[in-house]
């Protein structure tokens, strides 16, 4: 692992420092990418515009700083990392326009492919490249590894459905592909590399050996080396450039926006698993299967179908397998409609009856079904890379051979695992292009391994080079298979490749060590170590899914920056390089901790779900202030009076005239602690009604109103005040004649969430003890479901119940459902609505995310109005019960994006679903949010 430091020396304190920052935690954050590769960059440029890039490169090249760009981080080959000088080209390259009713698509490279797929939904159209990194990985990264995934193949990626870009060059030359005059800029402007383009194109064209070699390989998926097909493919120098751009994995240019030709978004779908007896009959029906027109075909060998069937929710068809040598493949057919669908089933039947099956076989169009099926797919990485042994890095190949010597192939390489003993290995992929995935768990501190590593790569290539495949199909060259490059062209086109480089990037400074490297074991260098640190941080494979829905992202740290800073910082310590880790913790306090808003939106998006969240508040909990951690137990034991106070300090601080609310506040903090009442903050309403108990003996619930809804009051209504969401639940229910029960000291009860996202363990058993144990005599000892307003606190109860140790086995049965969704399921059918609105602004939160009511939610909504409004940049608030309270500029760094986006119209309500988020919301806004439940009520009375 390579660790320089920014020293002083270092050129990159000559950079403009309010774009480039040499602070260790951000060069550690930014080191990690999801290759199993290391570097640690000496400063991180966030660039804000295309302008500044090209001034980014044009000074480095003048300095002679070598620079790399990043976006989403996901790539496996180790492409995305620097020593130098590393450029965020993600955080402000985020913009999206859709174009001609969808059938184009102008978009930055920041933004990921499925928010891109977002913006198109509503055509009925998508990007053509699929990889399933979608959740994370960009456009600027899609187009820079040529990425493809399982249903686009060659006919559907970059290369063939890009219609023009904007580059910038090293020598931060700048053109517009799409101007008509495009080509005669580049000649005026680069008449070196316009002449040698076309220079090159006389050269591979008129070398038949050339020819084959390109035809032969590009035929399949390829990213190996330069795309030299483009020189095949066409004669302009400009249209040659840009189809060298592509896959070129940030070598050559910056690409600073593209316009991507989309492809049809294929709704109807019917999926199935034809589970063969061995690997030969699988790949021997494979032709005819391609010819059927499936969508797509992934196979799993018998390893994976070992690991596959292990899970508890493994399809019946493979449950009950005795795998041996069995093989199977996933297939699918997709068609616009039903009809179309419906005939391609037909025509595909015959052979599916004909084929020799271990298994019975059907198609299903059922959307469990189907999601239960790909989840045996895709759930293999997570289930391989989530259980690889701690202290072991997970590396995951991509090759590619022609499809009639894929059996023979995944044979050789099953042969190649027991060999050298990697007993994990499982070969997965797409089997209709010939390209499969296998993973090797590798523990690349140890010398022995790192040889076994090197032993079995060598014997590896033999094999796909001996196929006439490809070492790279679709994650790109990188830094892995760059040595390997001379040997899948030949010395001639290896020739061709250096001189691309050399005409486009004279001094060798973008991204160098990347895509071609002379070293022949460049590739077993700079290889990351996994220390042991944490259970979540050691199952972690920092492929960074988790990142876009990170709240924190674009202020201080991602989940993955969390969690590789744990190990970088244990790294630090072993190695004895205390300076370095005291650094990190240092400010890891503030980015790491402080700024986390523990609402555990990132297992959401993780393959091996960690939440990060728990991390943290594990990390609080460490860190917990003795004496605000004694204030609290004290509060936990008197909460019905803190509460109250807390709401009555707000509601005098609210009715004091300026300045006087400010020393008001200090009652609310001298009551609730400094963590609770941080600050006056104009967000903050007056406090709301007491909670009281109820009794009705026909109840079929019990109702655990929130305690911040006696906290902070409700917002104002149409009318006026509002009456909160649990006044308003109440009276939904007496509506719709659903009797309700309110349990006995409920003024004195929280979901404990305050104490756990503050680390404070004792407060927290104290109140779990006292919840637990009166909302299960309430419900009749699990009885009757425990209905919360708040969605936070429902997913608070839900918490506290699992980490009820050993009396959660007494509190079993106890069941809490959201106010929303119980509303959804017993009293919504009941109600009239008499008053419908015109329009609603609906932000749904992190809790209801995580709780699955997202669906009830919307389906309320759209009881009372035609026109929901969800925003496409929608992400957790962050407002995470105090966070927003004691550090604003999170909440406001969470909701910039989606407050734009909301604010561009106007709104006849705006709803969530939990007191703190509609604050957050509102603060963000500017209009008052309030709970989605008060508004259904006002548009249901009779
Ligand atoms: C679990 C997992 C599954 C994956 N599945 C697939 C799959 O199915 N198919 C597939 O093809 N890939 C897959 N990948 C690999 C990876 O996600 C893709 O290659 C992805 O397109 C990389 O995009 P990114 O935004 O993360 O780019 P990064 O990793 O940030 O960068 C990739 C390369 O592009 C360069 N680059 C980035 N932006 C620009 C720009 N604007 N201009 C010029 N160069 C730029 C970088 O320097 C780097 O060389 C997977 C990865 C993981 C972790
Ligand atoms: S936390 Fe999960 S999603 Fe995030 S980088 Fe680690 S494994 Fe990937
Ligand atoms: S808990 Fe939330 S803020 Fe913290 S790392 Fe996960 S997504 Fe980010």
């Amino acid at each position: 692992m390579r660790t320089t430091a920014a020293g002083a020396e270092s050129p990159v304190h000559l950079l403009d420092p309010d774009t480039v920052s040499t602070r260790d935690l951000d060069r550690h954050a930014m080191a990690h990418d999801a290759s199993h590769y290391l570097l640690v960059p000496q400063g991180v440029a966030t660039p804000r515009n295309a302008a500044d890039v090209g001034a980014l490169l044009r000074r480095s090249r003048e300095l002679g700083l070598p620079a790399t760009f990043r976006s989403g981080g996901t790539s496996l080959s180790g492409q995305a990392l620097s020593d130098s000088l590393l450029i965020n080209t993600r955080q402000h390259f985020r913009g999206v326009e859709v174009l001609d009713g969808g059938a184009r698509v102008r978009v930055q490279p920041g933004a990921t492919v499925r928010s891109v797929n977002a913006r198109l939904a509503p055509f009925g159209r998508k990007l053509g490249p699929d990889p399933a990194s979608e959740i994370a990985c960009t456009v600027g990264g899609v187009i820079a590894n040529n990425s493809s995934g399982m249903a686009c193949g060659t006919e559907l990626n970059t290369y063939r459905t890009l219609e023009s870009m904007v580059l910038v060059l090293p020598s931060g030359t700048v053109i517009d592909t799409a101007d008509a005059d495009a080509d005669r800029r580049l000649r005026e402007l680069e008449p070196e590399l316009h002449e040698g383009l076309l220079k090159l194109r006389r050269r591979v064209v008129g070398n038949d050996q050339s020819v084959r070699i390109i035809r032969s390989l590009f035929s399949m998926k390829n990213t190996m080396g330069y795309g030299v097909n483009s020189f095949l493919d066409y004669e302009r120098p400009v249209d040659i450039l840009m189809h060298l751009m592509i896959g070129s994995e940030g070598t050559l240019g910056f690409v600073a926006e593209a316009v991507f030709r989309t492809v049809e978004v294929k709704p109807a779908a019917a999926t199935g698993l034809l589970v063969f007896n061995t690997l030969d009959a699988a790949m021997g029906a494979l032709p005819d299967l391609v010819s059927t027109g499936l969508a797509t075909i992934e196979l799993m060998d018998a390893a994976a179908l070992k690991v596959a069937q292990a899970a508890a929710d493994a399809p019946a068809a493979i449950r009950t397998l005795p795998v041996q040598g069995h093989a199977a493949l996933l297939v699918e057919h997709q068609g616009s409609d039903a009809a179309e669908l419906s005939g391609k089933r037909a025509g595909s039947q015959q052979l599916f009856d004909s084929l020799d099956l271990a298994t019975p076989f059907a198609l299903t169009s059922d959307p469990k079904d189907r999601a239960a099926l790909w989840h045996v797919r895709k759930g293999l990485y997570t289930a391989v890379a989530g259980a690889r042994p701690s202290g072991t890095n997970a590396l995951l190949e991509d090759i590619v051979v022609p499809v009639p010597a894929l059996a023979v192939t995944c044979g050789e390489l099953t042969r190649l695992f027991h060999e050298h003993h990697y007993k994990e290995s499982v070969i997965f992929g797409h089997a209709k292009d010939g390209n499969v995935h296998f993973m090797l768990n590798e523990r690349f501190d140890d010398p022995d391994q790192l040889l076994r590593y090197q032993a079995f790569t060598d014997e590896m290539v033999d094999l796909v080079l001996g196929a006439g495949g490809s070492l790279k199909a679709e994650h790109g060259t990188g830094r892995i298979m760059a040595p390997f490059v001379r040997r899948q062209y030949g010395d001639e086109l290896y020739g061709v490749m250096q001189e691309i480089k050399r005409l486009i990037d004279p001094a060798n400074l973008l991204n160098p060590g990347v895509l071609l490297a002379d070293e022949p074991l460049s590739y077993i260098e700079n290889l990351k170590v996994a220390p042991t640190v944490e259970e979540e941080v050691d199952r972690c494979v920092e492929c960074g899914y988790c990142e876009p829905v990170c709240p924190s992202k674009d202020i201080t740290l991602t989940p993955r920056q969390r969690i590789v800073l744990r190990r970088d910082i244990a790294a630090a310590e072993q190695r004895g390089d205390h300076a370095l880790a005291a650094s990190l913790r240092k400010d890891y306090d503030y980015d790491g901790v402080q700024t986390c808003a523990a609402d555990g939106m990132c297992v959401t998006a993780c393959p091996v779900l960690i939440n990060t969240g728990d991390l943290v508040r594990r990390l609080r909990k460490e860190n917990a202030n003795t004496v605000a951690a004694a204030g609290w137990n004290k509060a936990a034991e008197n909460w019905g009076a803190v509460t109250a106070g807390g709401g009555l300090a707000l509601t005098v601080a609210k009715a004091m005239p300026a300045p006087l609310p400010k020393a008001a506040t200090a009652v609310g903090r001298a009551l609730l602690g400094p963590e609770a009442v941080p600050a006056y903050a104009d967000v903050l309403p007056g406090g709301g009604s007491r909670r009281r108990e109820r009794r009705d003996p026909g109840s079929v619930a019990v109702f655990f109103p929130a305690c911040i809804g006696t906290m902070f009051g409700p917002a104002e209504g149409p009318e006026g005040k509002g009456k909160g969401s649990a006044q308003a639940f109440l009276d939904l229910c007496e509506r719709a004649g659903v009797g309700i029960t309110v349990p006995e000291g409920i003024e004195s009860l929280c979901c404990g969430t305050p104490w756990k996202s503050k680390g404070f363990s004792q407060g927290y058993d104290a109140m779990t003890a006292k919840v637990l144990d009166q909302l299960y005599e309430a419900s009749g000892r699990g009885r009757l479901p425990v209905v919360c307003d708040a969605a936070s606190c429902t997913e608070g109860l839900e918490t506290m119940k699992r980490l009820a140790g050993a009396d959660g086995e007494r509190y079993a049965g106890l069941r809490f459902v959201d106010s929303v969704e119980f509303v959804h399921q017993h009293v919504l059918g009941q109600l009239t609505v008499t008053a419908p609105l015109g329009s609603m602004a609906l932000h749904p939160t992190c809790s209801s995310t995580q709780l699955g009511t997202n669906p009830a939610l919307l389906d309320i909504a759209g009881a009372v109005t035609d026109d929901v409004f969800v925003p496409l940049n929608w992400g957790c608030c962050a407002f995470a019960g105090d966070r927003g309270l004691l550090h604003p500029e999170l909440t406001d760094s969470a909701t910039n994006r989606q407050a734009g986006e909301i604010n561009e119209r106007e709104f006849d309500a705006y709803a969530s679903t939990n007191r703190t988020c509609e604050l957050g919301m509102s603060k963000a806004t500017g209009h008052s949010y309030r709970h989605l439940l008060e508004i259904l009520e006002e548009a249901t009375r009779p």
